[in-house]
């Protein structure tokens, strides 16, 4: 069985430094939550499978290909009545990025709990609060993963991403309110977590640790008997996009190795600082052995 299975929308993401409306080379590169998170796992040396829906084309074959190079295992269904979802995103500043979204009908918004056959018995299951925003069937698909993987003893964790493209903060309360109970670890920004309980600690009647990201400064963390923070990493910024999915990664990669809290938001903090130092949503994330690279004094060994 593998450390962890992830289940989401992973779009072509065409990207380029300028206003869209100039003509512009474009960059076609993988983009989804879920599946960056299976990246950085990945590339940590976790054993993860993602499970989606990809359109019978081209932009569907490219992800597939991408994400099999990054070893992650693919399971999925290729739907020749619907398209791979597709975004674009027009970097306009160094932090600052305009996305727009081709994603209504796509394939992966026709999930449905028939797609997990692929889902065994992971040690922990992370689902992101994008994929209920997709579609109803999406929405069950992950109540159906979330029961299964607890009923087989596993941990479920929820990155509750609120997509404001996708819907608002009161049509997100009421619709992860289910599947938030659901999750043992619930992960989210500050903002985020107030959509699914007044405060972070009231998530532990149900959770049994809840992580707040805190960009810059790093991340906090409450379990039933530790509260603990982690400062972030003082990096130089090129592109705030994948950091949030990158900390995941960290985060879940410690707690499958079985480290102190802290040291899970240590080991989050440090993929997502690899995150926000690279161009790209996943293709910074570091390797195993690059994780002590930014407490390296000297910068540049040689
Ligand atoms: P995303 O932009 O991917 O949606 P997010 O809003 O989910 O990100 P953030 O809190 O912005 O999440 O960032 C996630 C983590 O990445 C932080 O907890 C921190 O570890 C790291 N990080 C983010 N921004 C910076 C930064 N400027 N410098 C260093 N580390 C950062």
């Amino acid at each position: 069985d593998f450390d962890v299975v992830t289940l989401g929308e992973t779009m072509v993401s065409l990207r380029t430094t300028a206003p869209i409306r100039f003509p512009a080379a474009l960059e076609a590169t993988p983009a989804g939550a879920e599946s960056n998170v299976a990246i950085g796992l990945a590339r940590l040396g976790h054993r993860v499978r993602w499970i989606s829906r990809l359109g019978a084309d081209p932009w569907g074959d490219a992800i597939v290909a991408a994400l099999r190079g990054e070893g992650v295992d693919v399971h999925v269904a290729r739907d020749a009545g619907r398209p791979t979802g597709l975004m674009t995103l027009a970097q306009r500043t160094a932090d600052r990025a305009v996305v727009e979204y081709r994603r209504a009908g796509s394939a992966a918004s026709a999930l449905s709990a028939d797609d997990l056959g692929g889902l065994g018995s992971p040690r922990i299951l992370h689902l992101t609060g994008i994929t209920p925003a997709l579609s109803a069937s999406a929405a069950d698909a992950c109540l159906e993963a979330a029961r299964r993987v607890r009923d087989a003893s596993g941990l479920v964790s929820l990155d509750v991403n609120h997509r404001r493209l996708l819907w608002s903060a009161e049509e997100a309360r009421l619709g992860l309110r289910e599947l938030g109970g659901l999750a043992d670890i619930v992960i989210g920004g500050e903002e985020e977590l107030e959509l699914l309980g007044d405060s972070p600690e009231s998530l532990l009647e149900t959770a049994s640790v809840v992580v707040a990201k805190r960009g810059a400064d790093g991340a906090e963390a409450w379990s039933r008997d530790e509260h603990v923070t982690a400062t972030g990493h003082r990096v130089t910024v090129v592109d705030p996009v994948g950091a949030g999915d990158g900390f995941c990664a960290g985060f879940l990669s410690g707690l499958l190795d079985g480290l102190p809290l802290g040291e899970c938001l240590g080991r989050g903090n440090t993929v997502g600082a690899f995150a926000v130092g690279h161009v790209g949503d996943w293709q910074g994330y570091p390797s195993r052995d690059e994780l002590t690279l930014l407490r390296a004094a000297d910068p540049t060994a040689r």
